[in-house]
């Protein structure tokens, strides 16, 4: 069956990499395939978790792992870790925060779209730092440190290419020496998959990534690993706790131990519940991604890009391909640049919903609107489409120009 058959919509060419709002990563029959297995049995998420939180700790290098739904819902069931430890009547409190502590600090150049991921928790963001002083803007370590005080529940840092930033080894020691909990967004720092334990190496409590992106997992799944104790409190309020203190299976662990009073309820992390399936499905996905060839898969992507990059040469534009590790990325973009004799923001903007509205639906990288280019990007390409996407791609921009 197609999606065209379940839901009647076409699908969309995509040429602009595993976003959310393009469905993410396109599936492969062995991912989709541990899905289906495990959609057919029961079993207690309790312990599918366990298994998985298990391999997720041993491939990243931490003591612990969970699976989330997604990274923006690691980051919202971290940071409520970090708020609430191991206390049911905090968990129980979120994410009203009063009496708790409820601040971690970030660094203007990591404030991003997905920072309100660690609001929904109920903590409230202290942002440090200049804005354009002396370039584009710079934290000095000082700065993080003097906004630190006992409500200061941890400390954030996305990955990305902001310059001038305190980077991850001195926050960590900020961090380390005031005993607060460094939580890192790595959502979209793969590849290179040596970023697994790269951050965890240097002293995170906890990272997130996506299962989605480049992993190629299910589109509502994601990685957190970390602390065990932070974990532990991440497992406590998102899963489902529909249960009595006699039969709970943890309670040995937490009641009859008395490292808990009694088991806490349905907590701030149940409604972004992860199913068995995305679970199967991230784990065979990190698999596949643990066990594929890189470098191959680079060479893939350029050259699909390269063939769509043929069909622009008759046409009026500018096309460059730049190769992993520029800007940050991990893989290859084809950039490309229209002559328009008009207004440039209009006419790019106008290229790229012709092409997201046409036959077939092409879907092209936005980030370069801003100086009047679209980006290639050929991760969730499927090489089949290649030509389609370069004729199409060709097409609109001589219409265009
Ligand atoms: C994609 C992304 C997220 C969100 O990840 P999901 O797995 O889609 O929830 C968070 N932070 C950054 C930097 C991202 O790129």
């Amino acid at each position: 069956m197609s999606l065209k058959e379940i839901l009647g919509i076409e699908p969309v060419i995509n040429c602009a990499g595993p976003l959310t709002r393009l469905g993410g990563m396109p599936l492969s029959a062995r991912v989709t395939d541990a899905m289906a297995a495990a959609g057919r049995d029961s079993a207690r998420i309790e312990d599918v978790q366990r298994a998985a939180g298990a391999y997720l700790a041993d491939v990243c290098g931490a003591e612990a792992g969970y699976v989330t739904a997604g990274a923006a819902a690691g980051l919202t069931v971290g940071a409520a870790a970090c708020i609430a430890g191991l206390s049911p009547a905090a968990m129980d409190q979120l994410p009203d925060t009063t009496g708790l502590k409820n601040e971690i600090v970030v660094q203007r150049a990591h404030v991003t779209a997905y920072s309100h991921a660690l609001r929904v928790s109920g903590a409230k963001l202290i942002d440090v730092g200049y804005v354009g002083f002396p370039g584009q803007g710079i934290t000095w370590g000082w700065q993080v440190e003097a906004a630190i005080n006992d409500r200061t529940a941890a400390l954030f840092y996305s990955v990305g290419s902001a310059e001038g930033i305190v980077e991850l080894p001195e926050l960590v020691e900020i961090g380390r020496k005031h005993g607060i909990p460094v939580i890192v967004d790595a959502a979209a720092a793969l590849p290179p998959k040596s970023n697994l334990r790269h951050f965890v190496e240097l002293g995170a409590d906890l990272v997130v990534f996506s299962g989605g992106k480049a992993i190629g997992g299910p589109q509502a799944s994601g990685i957190l690993v970390g602390r065990s104790d932070l974990i532990e409190s991440v497992a406590l309020q998102h899963q489902d706790m529909d249960v009595y203190p006699e039969t709970w299976t943890f309670r040995d662990t937490y009641l009859n131990s008395q490292r808990l009073p009694g088991p806490p309820h349905h907590g701030l992390g149940r409604p972004m519940k992860v199913g068995k399936e995305e679970v199967a499905g991230l784990v065979v996905a990190l698999r596949a991604y643990l066990e594929g060839d890189e470098e191959k898969e680079i060479r893939r992507q350029r050259e699909d890009l390269l063939t769509i990059s043929d069909y622009l040469s008759s046409t009026r534009s500018k096309a460059v391909l730049h190769e992993p590790g520029e800007g940050g990325r991990g893989f290859p973009v084809l950039e490309i640049y229209p002559h328009f004799t008009g207004d440039p923001g209009k006419s790019i903007s106008m290229l790229i919903n012709s092409l997201i509205d046409g036959d077939p639906s092409v879907a092209v990288s936005q980030g370069l609107m801003h100086r009047g280019g679209i980006g290639i990007i050929a991760s969730a390409l499927k090489s089949s489409d290649a030509h389609r996407a370069g004729e199409r791609i060709a097409a609109e921009v001589k219409a265009l120009t």
